[in-house]
């Protein structure tokens, strides 16, 4: 009989153990729909964190912090939670605890109380000790402050143009001079000028049946030069290189040469790009100024459409090529860009042969009459 009691209580710890350790795990380490349902130490903690956008650093200092106090009290939560589920173990008469129980509740309640002293003294002083602090610190060299690395990051991290990817807690940005990566305890941070970056690693993985296509991850190290900083990776979808390469200053080293799976879009400005270099190319008169693309404010204007396919010109409007009088104001991205959303989406196999109107006077025009504009220089 007692026996029997005796294995009663071990399969309700055990199943409680279980269910705890999922949840404790998806809490630590939270899936895709842990974060979309909130149950994350940002979210719950949001009021005390402040904005991410607007103060990015004493952001996610506050977030490292609290989050390794939270997960500090991980064990002690087991311990009262078992104590409800079981209370034939009497868990709460501290005088009848085996010893067993007896150093587990000491772990428990020490763990938490060194983290608050370590986050006292992390936050002290304005946060100078922080390990987010220290980074800063090595990243502005010997004259300069932490803070001032700071808040030209929190400045750089409000400007909607960042490159960013991945979920909460998880995030790589890129900003005009700034990597980072947020990590569950920490902050990677590297200055643009200061990295090599490597194509270290790729994962495929089989979506699902319903989609064929198969995601592939690729896998970046950001060494960094200045000395006491480590080497960090950071990780997305291959997808996303491309607009991640628009933000970098460094090219990325593929020594491994790992075939990358380009999105569709990416696939077209290539041919579009190798096509558009075999026309001829347009000479612009000497007293024609060539301005900025106005697609991207970026790159200056180097194509200008030619009619030189053999359509007849036709009435504007009409399904054939019609000359275009614009004067050059788009880059070649651009252009790409803006004839391949023009094409049926999803026919992708037409598109080079298919039509487009000027972005600028709706005149049709064919790939054979982008041109590129001699440089001058
Ligand atoms: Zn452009
Ligand atoms: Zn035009
Ligand atoms: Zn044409």
């Amino acid at each position: 009989m007692i026996y029997g009691v005796a294995s009663q209580d071990n399969t309700v710890m055990i199943l409680y153990t279980l269910v705890f350790l999922f949840f404790a795990g998806c809490f630590v380490a939270p899936p895709t729909e842990f974060v979309s349902a909130g149950i994350t130490v940002q979210n719950m903690f949001s009021r005390y964190l402040g904005s991410e956008d607007f103060n990015f650093i004493y952001y996610h200092q506050r977030r490292t912090t609290l989050t390794l106090l939270v997960h500090s009290l991980i064990p002690l939560a087991y311990y009262i939670g078992l104590e409800l589920f079981a209370p034939e173990l009497d868990l709460f008469n501290i005088d009848q605890l085996n010893i067993v129980w007896t150093v587990y509740l000491l772990i428990s309640l020490i763990l938490p109380g060194c983290v608050l002293v370590l986050a006292i003294y992390w936050h002290s002083k304005n946060c100078d000790n922080h390990p987010i602090s220290k980074q800063l610190k090595l990243l502005a060299g010997e004259n300069g402050t932490w803070r001032t690395v700071a808040s030209s990051i929190n400045l750089e991290f409000r400007r909607i143009d960042k490159f960013v990817s991945g979920i909460q807690s998880r995030l790589v940005a890129v900003t005009d001079s700034w990597i980072i990566k947020t990590s569950t305890y920490y902050v990677y941070i590297a200055h643009q000028n200061d990295i090599h970056l490597t194509l270290s690693d790729s994962e495929e993985h089989a979506l699902s049946y319903q989609n064929q296509m198969a995601v592939q991850y690729l896998n970046i190290t950001v060494g960094r030069i200045e000395p006491g900083l480590k080497p960090f990776t950071i990780r997305l979808n291959s997808l996303e290189l491309g607009d991640l390469k628009e933000k970098l200053q460094a090219p990325i080293r593929n020594a491994r040469n790992i075939v990358i799976h380009q999105s569709l879009s990416d696939r077209f400005l290539k041919a579009f790009r190798e096509f558009v270099e075999e026309n001829p190319v347009y000479i612009p008169s000497p007293n024609m100024e060539i301005e900025q693309c106005i697609g991207c404010m970026q790159k200056m204007a180097d194509v200008k459409l030619q009619k030189h396919c053999e359509d007849p010109a036709g009435e504007p409007g009409s399904e054939v090529c019609v000359p275009c009088f614009c004067r050059p104001m788009w880059c070649m991205e651009c252009m790409g860009k803006w004839f391949a959303s023009r094409q049926d989406q999803q026919r992708p196999e037409t598109w080079l042969s298919s039509k487009s109107p000027c972005p600028t006077c709706r005149a049709r025009f064919c790939v054979l009459d982008v041109c590129k504009i001699q440089n001058s220089l």
